[in-house]
C-alpha cells in the first residue's frame, strides 16, 4: 500500500520560500504577474516561454496516465459559459461561499474556515489581536452577461469548477460513444473563483486550470471504485515528486464536507505552506445527475444493457489542479547545491523527465569550429521534431551547463 494516514514530517531538506520560486519563476521566464505594467491584478498570472513548456508537459502527462492508458476513460472539453441554471442546480448560487471576518484594528480580513479554533472562540486577530467582525457570507462565482441590450442581458457565470461539464455531457457521451458503466469522463480546464483571500503565488488564485475525472458507477459498485481511484491518484503523485514523504492523505471531517460530498479524501503535500490539499477525492454519489435531471426537466437516468436495470449513476470524483501541480512541483524539484570553490550557490530544478520543460541541449564544445557547429546544429535539428531541444553556443560549457540545470529534465527514472 502506498497510502499513508497523516504521516508525520520528515524532511531532509528545508522548505524552499515561496519567494525563491516567484524570483526563480520571473527572472527565467516560467510565470509573469498578469497585467504588470498596470500595476497586476491579484491573483491572475500569465505563463512564461518555460512556463507554457511545463504546464503543457504537466497536462499532457495527466491525460495519457488517466484518458489515453485507461480503456474505461473518455475526455471532453467543455465551454467556460454555461447556462446559468447549471450553477443552481450545482448548488453554488446557494451554497459557494466563504464566510469572511475582517481584524477592526488592523483591516486584516480572514476566511473563518482558515483561523486557529482559538481565535474564533475569543474573537482575535490572529496577527494583531484585534476584535473581529461579525461573519459575512461571499459569493465566489464571477458574473458575466450574455448578450448586447441592455435589458435583455444574461445573467450567467464564468464556470467556478469545471466539472459541470461533464454532468451536462453525460448523456451525449452515453449515446455517442460505446461507454458501459462503469466509465469515466475527464477534461481540463479553466474555472474561475473570486477568491476573497487570493494569494501564495499560484496556491490560490482567481483564475486557474482544474483537471476531473468523474467516474460513473453502479452504487453497489461506489466503494470499490472511490478506493481504486484514491490509491492510483496518490501514486500518481508520487509517481512525479522527489520529497514521496511529504505527500499524505486527510480525511475531511463532517463538517468541512462541500456541499455534494458524502465523503472526501484531499491528497495534501507539504511546503512552506504547511499541509495543503493538492488534490480532492471525493464521493459525489447521485448529487449531481440527480440535481441536472431535476432543474433541467431532462431523464439524465442511464440503463444497464444487460439487466435492463434503471438507476442514476453515482459519482467518484477526482479534482486536482494544474496550476497548484505547477507551484508543488517547483517547490519540490528547487535545489540549491553550495559550490566547492565558494562561488554563487547552483540552482538546479530536479523535474520528472517527462514533466521538465527542456528535454535536452546541445552544446558545441567550440562555436568557431564549423565541422563541430555543423554537426551539433544537424543533432539539434533531428531531435527538435521530437522533443523540446535547445541550442546554445553562447559563453563558456561550464557556463551553459549550469544554465541548462535549471530545467532540463531531471534526476528521476522513467517509468
Ligand atoms: P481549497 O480548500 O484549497 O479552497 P477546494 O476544496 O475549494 O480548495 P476544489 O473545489 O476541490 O478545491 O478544487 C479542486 C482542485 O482545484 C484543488 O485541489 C486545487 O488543486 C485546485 N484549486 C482550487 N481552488 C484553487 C485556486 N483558487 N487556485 C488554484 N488552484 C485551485
Amino acid at each position: 500500500m502506498t497510502q499513508v494516514e497523516n504521516k508525520p514530517a520528515a524532511y531532509d531538506t528545508p522548505f524552499v520560500p515561496i519567494e525563491k520560486i516567484v524570483a526563480l519563476c520571473k527572472r527565467r521566464g516560467f510565470v509573469y504577474p498578469n497585467s504588470e505594467i498596470y500595476g497586476g491584478v491579484s491573483g491572475i498570472y500569465d505563463f512564461g516561454p518555460l512556463g507554457v513548456e511545463l504546464r503543457n508537459n504537466i497536462r499532457r502527462y495527466w491525460w495519457w496516465s488517466m484518458v489515453q492508458m485507461n480503456d474505461n476513460v473518455v475526455g471532453i472539453e467543455g465551454a467556460i459559459i454555461t447556462h446559468p441554471k447549471v450553477w443552481e442546480a450545482s448548488g453554488h448560487v446557494e451554497n459557494f461561499v466563504d464566510r469572511l471576518v475582517d481584524c477592526k484594528n488592523c483591516k486584516r480580513r480572514f476566511r473563518i474556515d482558515q483561523l486557529p479554533e482559538e481565535n474564533i472562540i475569543q474573537n482575535k486577530c490572529p496577527v494583531c489581536g484585534g476584535e473581529l467582525t461579525e461573519p459575512r457570507r461571499f459569493n465566489l462565482l464571477m458574473e458575466t452577461y450574455l448578450g448586447v441590450v441592455e435589458g435583455e442581458r444574461m445573467k450567467t457565470y464564468l464556470r467556478g469548477e469545471a466539472c459541470q461539464n461533464i454532468y451536462l455531457d453525460f448523456d451525449n457521451v452515453v449515446k455517442s460513444t460505446r461507454m458501459q458503466i462503469p466509465f469515466g469522463i475527464c477534461q481540463i480546464g479553466k474555472a474561475f473563483r473570486n477568491e476573497v483571500t487570493p494569494g501564495n503565488f499560484l496556491f490560490r488564485q482567481r483564475e486557474f486550470e482544474q483537471w476531473d475525472l468523474q467516474f460513473f458507477v453502479h452504487p453497489s459498485e461506489m466503494q470499490q471504485w472511490f478506493d481504486y481511484w484514491k490509491e492510483k491518484r496518490f501514486e500518481w503523485y508520487e509517481g512525479i515528486i522527489n520529497h514521496k514523504e511529504r505527500l499524505h492523505f486527510r480525511e475531511h471531517g463532517p463538517d468541512e464536507l462541500a456541499h455534494y460530498a458524502k465523503k472526501a479524501f484531499d491528497i495534501e503535500y507539504q511546503t512552506i505552506l504547511g499541509w495543503q490539499e493538492w488534490e480532492g477525492i471525493h464521493w459525489r454519489g447521485d448529487w449531481d445527475l440527480s440535481r441536472h435531471s431535476e432543474y433541467s426537466g431532462q431523464d439524465l437516468s442511464y440503463t444497464d444493457q444487460n439487466t435492463k436495470e434503471r438507476y442514476i449513476p453515482w459519482i467518484v470524483e477526482t479534482s486536482g489542479g494544474v496550476d497548484r501541480t505547477f507551484l508543488n512541483l517547483l517547490l519540490d524539484a528547487y535545489e540549491e547545491e553550495p559550490d566547492p570553490t565558494g562561488k554563487e550557490p547552483r540552482t538546479v530544478l530536479r523535474l520528472h523527465p517527462m514533466l521538465a520543460p527542456v528535454k535536452v541541449a546541445v552544446l558545441p564544445l567550440q562555436k568557431n569550429k564549423e565541422e563541430l557547429v555543423t554537426t551539433a546544429r544537424d543533432i539539434h535539428k533531428t531531435l527538435q521534431r521530437l522533443m523540446v531541444s535547445q541550442y546554445d553556443d553562447v559563453s563558456n560549457i561550464g557556463r551553459r551547463y549550469r544554465r541548462q540545470d535549471k530545467w532540463l529534465a531531471g534526476s528521476f527514472s522513467i517509468q
